[in-house]
């Protein structure tokens, strides 16, 4: 059965050294910090595998996956100025399609997007639809502190809309003073508080109030063909459907429909590499088969059971071939 794999990252020297050319001095850390970021990045950063496209192929053959759609990884942090930033996401886009290019068949691309200017970020997402043949774009964390439902970035998801391509959310880093208020503790290390605030929790907590917030924003009512993807089985949203519907109800909202009634037929979910039989079947209860497709967050996660993840599950056979390729081809037109 083909698979195609939506969460794919990777990284170019080119775009991290532009990237670095901006970062200016950095504060010192004090110690117990230092050492944490030290141990957290010898322990998860997949620096060398986000390089080296022979091993990625390796493990798309060893694993059955047919194609990856590429989005290359924190294409540009939140200190570079605005009109940098469009010109190295350019950079990034084009060295995705030369991927693609190289790799005839096995690379989709997703748009990386200079945020920070709404109005150029459309005309690039529609660069790289029209030219570069990309399937989408992939936005990570907020920009400047901006959730994306705030009006000035309507323009990316009306682009979206028109183009008929789906947003992506991913997480980011969420800001040092959450971190600290809801993460942080004495009674446990720094290192510990720092994955609970991103990567175990914070940050997937982010997205879903993000996706939350766009749906109450009432931007389905105004682009009735926008979709999103969401990853990690939907950041949590899924689980409180019932309870937004009560709580945020149409007369509270003013909206055309009831959150949950946007979120199931909006939302596309992935799950980012968290390999759970059990999340599998719930989201198919809950989302139906049709609104989920298959991502693994290559290399952050490198599962060596993708193909059998999916074959073994208790899907009926019609349910695995939508999630394994057909929704993807159908939502990402490839
Ligand atoms: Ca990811």
């Amino acid at each position: 059965m083909r698979i195609i794999t939506l969460e794919e990252h990777y990284a170019d020297q080119h775009i991290m050294d532009e990237n670095n050319a901006f970062r200016g001095e950095q504060p010192a850390l004090p110690p117990e910090q230092a050492e944490a970021m030290k141990f957290l990045m010898s322990r998860a950063f997949p620096g060398p595998e986000l390089l080296d496209f022979e091993k990625r192929v390796e493990y798309m053959d060893r694993n059955g996956i047919d194609v990856q759609v590429l989005s290359v990884t924190t294409p540009v942090s939140d200190n570079v100025p605005a009109a940098d930033a469009i010109r190295i996401i350019r950079e990034a886009n084009d060295i995705t399609k030369k991927h693609m290019e190289e790799h005839p068949g096995r690379f989709e691309g997703f748009a990386a997007l200079p945020m920070i200017d709404p109005e150029a970020s459309a005309k690039e997402l529609e660069r790289c639809v029209k030219d570069l043949g990309f399937c989408g774009a992939m936005i990570a964390g907020r920009s400047r502190g901006r959730f994306y439902n705030e009006k000035e970035f309507f323009p990316v998801f009306e682009k979206a809309a028109e183009l008929d391509v789906p947003i992506y959310f991913h997480p980011a880093l969420i800001p040092m003073e959450i971190q600290q208020t809801y993460y942080m503790s004495d009674a446990y290390s720094f290192a510990v508080g720092s994955e609970l605030a991103s990567a175990g929790y914070g940050w997937h907590s982010e997205v879903g109030i993000q996706v939350s917030r766009m749906i109450l924003s009432g931007i389905f009512d105004k682009l009735p063909t926008l979709k999103f993807l969401s990853g990690h089985w939907g950041e949590t949203i899924p689980a409180f459907l019932e309870r937004m519907d009560t709580i945020l109800d149409r007369e509270l909202t003013g909206l055309d429909k009831k959150f949950s009634e946007y979120y199931k037929e909006h939302v596309y979910i992935t799950p980012s590499g968290i390999m759970s039989n059990d999340q599998l079947e719930y989201i198919v209860k809950v989302m139906g088969a049709d609104h989920v497709l298959y991502a693994i967050d290559y290399p952050y996660m490198k599962p060596e059971n993708v193909y059998e993840f999916l074959m073994d599950s208790s899907l009926s056979d019609e349910d695995k071939e939508l999630i394994a390729h057909k929704n993807a081809e159908k939502l990402l037109h490839i």
